[in-house]
């Protein structure tokens, strides 16, 4: 079995879903298709939940009504028959008529939720209208009957794999399933979801959950490439990359896959597969447990960092300092991402703010703490990459007129990250392209 996954501008407009319908019916190898909203559609409901948030039912309803219109219009053009088009009908009137009875209730953070869910619950169920209408056979598997988080908000894989298993069971013979990305159950039992970009991470646990052959994320570039290109202009897709070199790229910025999708794949040795929708017979990237290749494979750049530097001589000769410090971001549950230490000062670095206020607080009596906000961390990924001869060489000579907050060397084989001003973020993705890959 198979896991394929398309992103919100693969089905956003109708002929695009007509197109997933054509690939993922090309043969009967069986499959789960998880989708995700149609492009946009995850962002209007987060700005309804906002004006609801803020008391303006009326901005809401202006918002939900205009989503509306959008799906009215999608619909004209996804079905043509009139069966299909009443089916497709009575989906929007659902779940419009769902967003309209919220904008008369009390608003609160579980109906957040619920709200949020109705772009993929919306993507799906009109897309298996679609298929009925193109007399392609495909099962609909409600997401919110199997995925499911726990308190801490990790999914449960066990569990997920029970519940996928009996639902699966009941459909022998069936070669097609279409499930909901993003969406699942949290402890209480609600409607939640796997955060912002989560389709991808749905994905990869559907995947360990039934032990797939291969996960796909269908995208609309053709793999992940060697560097940014909203910021340089000449870029090429990576062939292949290992799980380890994945997490790196994606964590640290690549946008085309969710960091977190990629430790269950790991885990269980699920490879998977980076395709692209508009241009199907492409490569795209694989990425394996396999590490393979020389070098330097691919670049990325994380923006929004924040550096904090804790300057004190109690460090000098001390043990147990850093312990300490790393307390207090585990207190408040804040990642760390880069670190570098001299004997008598840490600087590392942080991407979640929401904290800041209290750690800086409790930082204060261990030395002097200095803040750098606006920071971009771009992290070199490659085989061996820190092994490879001169590499640092050519950074730094590609780097020559770029001030480096930090640098971070060693800490793994396959990865250097250096920390740079927000200002230097595109100089330094350009100068690398020149200084690393030869390219404009
Ligand atoms: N629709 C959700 C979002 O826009 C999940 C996803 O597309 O992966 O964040
Ligand atoms: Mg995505």
């Amino acid at each position: 079995m198979k896991v394929l996954k398309f992103g919100g501008t693969s089905v956003g407009k109708p002929e695009r879903m007509h197109a997933v319908a054509r690939l993922i019916s090309a043969d009967s190898d069986p499959r789960i298709v998880v989708l995700s909203a149609l492009s946009g559609t995850t962002n209007a409901l987060v700005e309804i939940g906002q004006s609801l948030a803020e008391g303006n039912k009326e901005q809401a309803k202006q918002q939900i009504d205009k989503l509306e219109k959008h799906y009215r219009t999608f619909c004209e053009e996804l079905v043509k028959q009139e069966a299909p088009r009443a089916k497709a009908k009575a989906v929007v009137d659902e779940h419009f008529e769902f967003l309209n009875i919220i904008l008369k209730i009390s608003f609160n953070e579980a109906l957040n939720k619920d709200i949020l869910a109705q772009g993929e619950l919306l993507s799906t169920k009109l897309f298996t209208v679609y298929l009925e209408e193109a007399g392609i056979p495909a099962v609909l598997l409600p997401a919110l009957d199997f995925m499911s988080i726990d308190e801490f908000e990790e999914p449960e894989i066990p569990k997920i794999k029970i519940k996928l298993g009996n639902l699966l069971d009941k459909q022998k013979g069936q070669h097609l399933f279409i499930t909901q990305g993003y969406i699942c159950r949290n402890a209480k039992g609600e409607v939640d979801n796997l955060k912002r970009g989560g389709s991808d991470y749905s994905a990869s646990l559907i995947g360990a959950a039934i032990q797939a052959d291969e996960i796909q994320i269908w995208t609309d570039i053709d793999g992940m490439h060697n560097n940014d290109p909203r910021v340089v202009k000449k870029t090429f897709p990576v062939e292949q990359l290992s799980f380890d070199e994945a997490a790196e790229l994606a964590y640290f910025g690549a946008k085309i896959l969710h960091p977190a999708s990629i430790w269950p794949a790991q885990h269980f040795n699920i490879p998977v597969k980076l395709l692209n929708t508009m241009q199907p017979e492409a490569k795209g990237t694989i990425i394996t447990e396999l590490p393979n290749g020389d070098g330097v494979k691919a670049v990325a750049a994380k923006d929004g960092i924040i550096a904090i530097k804790i300057k004190s001589s109690r460090m000098l000769l001390a043990y147990g300092f850093l312990r300490k410090i790393f307390e207090i971001f585990e207190k408040y549950r804040t990642p760390i991402d880069m670190i570098t230490t001299s004997e008598v000062a840490v600087s590392l670095t942080i991407d979640n703010q929401q904290q800041l206020d209290l750690i800086l607080k409790e930082l204060q009596p261990f030395g002097t703490v200095e803040l750098d906000h606006h920071q971009t961390i771009v992290s070199i990924v490659g085989n061996e990459v820190a092994a490879t001869p001169s590499i640092l060489h050519k950074l730094f000579e590609a780097l020559n007129e770029v001030p480096l907050r930090m640098i971070s060397y060693g800490g793994s084989r396959h990865n250097i990250s250096i920390l740079v001003g927000g200002q230097y973020k595109e100089r330094t993705l350009q100068l690398l392209n020149k200084g690393l890959f030869n390219l404009g």
